[in-house]
């Protein structure tokens, strides 16, 4: 029986390069099924469901960025959630780390609310893309190597298709860090070597290897619920550096006080 060209090992590689806006890059990930145990598990996952999620048709394929294709912020996370991302099809959607994260978007001014149920819940992001290294929900959150290094070109393309106005990026976490040195390398900005290493505050300047606008690079704590619900990272701690992030995008955002930029 003829494999599905889809469950190649190199169908990132092959489809991706060629996509030429981030509309198609989105809609060809959907079709990705290159990792067979991650497959496996979000197709199961969706299948079993949770009682909490009874009647839901779970998405259970790879989940796409989320934001405005022309996004001067990108935030990099790890991979979507068993319950969350993995049921709604759209980023930290639908579970504790998605409602941490866009209600410091939104705190920030660049959310348009702070609650992600759906992917037809109305949010819409200014400026901000977020998006994540691996696709699809791993077991335990662990994706191995391997399933990072088969997924980095969908990653390494969005940062290509990004590039005329991205000017800074947040990765949530070391995996999300380490996951997005080489692509960020491949889609042409500059890795100090030895590679920066990854800490909450942490700023690394990646120049652009052709002349063009570098990239800020900044760190911060994953927005898991391990995290927050430790107080390793607070609500506090990951507003400063998303808008600090937002402002050296060139961003408008939010002050302290609560003024700031107002859109509808
Ligand atoms: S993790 Fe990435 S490469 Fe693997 S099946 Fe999902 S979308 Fe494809």
């Amino acid at each position: 029986m003829r494999q599905d060209p889809a469950e190649s090992p190199d169908f990132p590689a092959r489809r991706a390069p060629g996509a030429h806006t981030v509309a198609v890059l989105d809609e060809r990930v959907t079709h990705c099924r290159a990792c067979p145990r991650l497959v496996a598990w979000r197709e199961q996952v969706a299948r079993e469901g949770r009682r909490a999620y009874a009647g839901w048709d779970y998405w259970a394929r790879p989940v796409p960025g989320f934001g405005p294709d022309d996004a001067a912020l990108l935030v990099v996370g790890l991979a979507p959630a068993a319950h969350g991302g993995n049921r709604t099809g759209r980023m930290f959607t639908g579970d504790r780390s998605g409602d941490v994260l866009y209600a410091a978007l939104h705190r920030a001014g660049l959310a348009s609310q702070a609650e992600a149920s759906a992917r037809d819940d109305g949010l819409t992001l200014y400026g901000v893309r977020v998006t994540a290294p691996v696709h699809c929900a791993p077991p335990a959150n662990r994706p191995t190597p391997g399933e990072r290094d088969t997924c980095r070109p969908w990653l390494a393309r969005e940062l290509a298709l990004l590039r005329p106005t991205v000017r800074a990026v947040v990765a949530l976490g070391a995996f999300g860090w380490q996951a997005l040195l080489p692509a960020v390398a491949a889609a042409g900005w500059a890795v100090p070597r030895p590679r920066p290493v990854f800490g909450h505050g942490a700023r690394v300047t990646l120049a652009a290897t052709d002349g063009g606008p570098p990239l800020e690079l900044f760190g911060c704590y994953h927005v898991s619920q391990r995290n927050t619900f430790t107080g390793l990272l607070t609500p506090a701690m990951l507003t400063e550096v998303l808008t600090t992030a937002a402002r050296t995008a060139g961003l408008p955002v939010r002050d302290d006080t609560g003024s700031g930029p107002h859109r509808r």
